[in-house]
């Protein structure tokens, strides 16, 4: 019996993927390191430091150090929070609103799992989307150590939510965050909200691929019994 609906953040809750690739691209160049905007989608799910590392190692043939990690990150999250600053604020994915509303009328735990320790967008979930997110229920780059692809934050989401894998449904837009709740064992649905094509995410585990969130919402029945 299904208790919980696990929610990834960006790319699901809201529509900020654009302006991680942009704060990525810029931000890395400034320190040497190089990076696509497909290649920000392709690693989207990691922590920061995680995506980090992998330039570092691919670029610099070593690790960074805590300092490079810090300071990186540090200016992408100012390129980030400038990008939308600009635009307004990061816009909610369309019709993820009715998925939650559905999710609580059918009286399931709403948890967040998220690789992003963002906090202009952390701190936004209870503006946009009150009453559905606590956190109690909430794991993000701060309760992690390895973070996505690994299962390690779907796991913990289960400890926190004190329910066993088959209890849970994830949503994850990205093949790395299918992947991670993929190895936690957990039911994994993915929307495709991004320019990658719906095959990367089959191929990364996940048992659904819906083009958007009102697919989720019309077969959402048939996911509580499946
Ligand atoms: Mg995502």
């Amino acid at each position: 019996m299904i208790k919980a609906f696990f929610f990834d953040m960006d790319g699901v809750l809201f529509d900020s993927m654009p302006g991680h690739a942009v704060a990525w691209v810029k931000a890395v160049r400034r320190y040497g390191l190089d990076m696509t905007a497909e290649e920000v989608y392709e690693s989207e799910g990691r922590t920061g430091a995680g995506t980090i590392n992998a330039l570092a190692r691919r670029i610099w043939g070593r690790d960074a150090s805590e300092q490079e990690i810090k300071d990186i990150y540090a200016a992408k999250s100012e390129v980030f929070n400038e990008y939308f600053r600009e635009r307004g604020e990061a816009p909610v994915i369309p019709g993820v609103a009715d998925v939650l509303d559905a999710v609580r009328t059918h009286g399931l735990m709403r948890v967040i799992v998220t690789g992003s320790g963002q906090l202009s967008l952390l701190d936004n979930l209870n503006k946009h989307f009150p009453g559905h997110f606590s956190r109690e229920l909430m794991v993000t780059a701060f309760d992690v150590t390895r973070g996505k692809p690994d299962p390690e934050p779907y796991l913990i989401a289960l400890q926190k939510a004190g329910i066993a894998a088959d209890e849970a449904i994830v949503v994850e837009n990205a093949p790395l965050g299918v992947q991670a709740a993929h190895a936690a064992g957990i039911f994994t649905v993915a929307v495709n909200t991004g320019p990658l094509p719906d095959q990367k995410l089959w191929d990364a585990g996940a048992d659904r691929v819906y083009p958007n969130m009102a697919a989720l919402v019309a077969d959402l029945h048939s996911l509580e019994t499946k």
